[in-house]
């Protein structure tokens, strides 16, 4: 029989151990699957209070009602590929997807058409300009010889949705929305007020719309495009709605909330290399030096990011920074990842 006062000091160096494995997960880039439930929860729980005060940035305001959106909004939710879910914050406010969309409508045209439509046409590239750029289109290939460009800056995304199949607009339009609704695991639906809004006042878009047309990147129908383009835009998410859809990238295609399979495996490492070339604009390269996680922001305040096979994290906080990123969601993602061991390229050296 082992005595009590050794039981209880092994009890003791147990426990020990297991902070200390917690307090250097980080560092020795434990997968978060492989973590415990409570370090996980742990993790957000401290980012949330580290920045709930933070009064940095302002709500985007160039499409009108999004300078109404409360800036208090903030909530974080993170899903592992076994289905669980973490919460911290607000996670039931809805703010509109915005250019979150752009990676989910990438994802229908490669699953509908194979992924070669999107990379031999819009291309992979960074533009190194802001996600509305006219100037980048005047210098990408079709129109100058130039660089390419990426279905996750308007133009390249206007033209993916241009690319995706239906009949009629509104057939187009409820394919994409029942698309994202399988990569949340609910029934999604679109913000009216947001759609009119943005509508009324995307004359810059449709200029993009009809210069991707004009330089043959869109075949036929540019502002019809624009407009699904638009209303894609609109559709409410809330945190754990975002971190399902990210969840679902992190889980090779497959939700791993509803077990539904949404986009095939192959096409998962292509469309988060999109994302960590291009999903925060031109801070893409900042993000992924502070992160290694591919991501995608939007200008509702939403951002998502994925470490492959460990989980998807999404960040609601509507006020952005200069770039036209959540300036909380940026610094709550990077803290939760980076304690929880996200980033794909920490390794430690192997022993030898
Ligand atoms: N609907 C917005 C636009 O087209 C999306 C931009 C964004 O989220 N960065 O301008």
């Amino acid at each position: 029989m082992i005595h009590p006062r050794l039981f209880l000091s092994r009890l003791h160096g147990l426990i020990s151990l297991k902070l200390l494995a917690f307090v250097f997960a980080g560092l020795l880039c434990i997968p978060a699957t492989a973590m415990e439930p409570k370090q996980i929860q742990a993790a957000l729980d401290r980012a949330y209070e580290k920045y709930k005060g933070l009064k940095e940035g302002a709500n985007a305001d160039y499409i009108p009602v999004l300078a109404e959106v409360d800036s208090n909004i903030y909530g974080i939710a993170l899903v592992t590929p076994d289905g669980k879910v973490y919460t911290a914050g607000d996670v039931k406010s809805e703010v509109s997807i915005q250019s979150i969309s752009k990676v989910f409508t990438a994802a229908k045209v490669m699953e509908e058409s194979g992924p070669d439509k999107i990379f031999n046409t819009i291309g992979a590239d960074a533009t190194g300009m802001r996600f509305n750029s006219i100037v980048s289109i005047e210098m990408s290939k079709q129109a100058f010889g130039g660089p390419e460009m990426n279905p996750l800056v308007n133009p390249g995304a206007i033209a993916a949705t241009s690319m995706v199949k239906g009949n009629s607009r509104d057939d187009i339009f409820n394919s994409i929305l029942s698309y994202y609704s399988d990569f949340a695991g609910r029934k999604l639906s679109v913000n009216e007020e947001v759609f009119k809004s943005e509508s009324d006042t995307n004359q810059r878009n449709q200029a993009i719309g009809m210069l991707m047309y004009a330089y043959n990147y869109i075949e036929d129908n540019p502002m019809q495009a624009t407009d699904i383009y638009t209303e894609q835009c609109s559709i409410s998410v809330n945190a754990k709605d975002l971190a399902t859809m990210a969840g679902t990238l992190a889980n090779g295609g497959v939700n791993p909330v509803s077990k539904k399979t949404v986009l095939k495996p192959d096409n998962v490492p292509k469309l988060l290399a999109v994302m960590a070339t291009a999903g925060l604009y031109d801070d893409s390269g900042k993000w992924l030096w502070r992160t290694g996680l591919p991501g995608k922001s939007g200008v509702g305040g939403g951002i998502i990011a994925v470490s492959p096979g460990n989980f998807g994290i999404a960040v609601i906080s509507p006020p952005l920074d200069e770039a036209g990123n959540s300036v909380r969601a940026q610094k709550a993602i990077a803290d939760i990842s980076n304690a929880l061991g996200g980033n794909p390229y920490a390794v430690m050296p192997m022993k030898q």
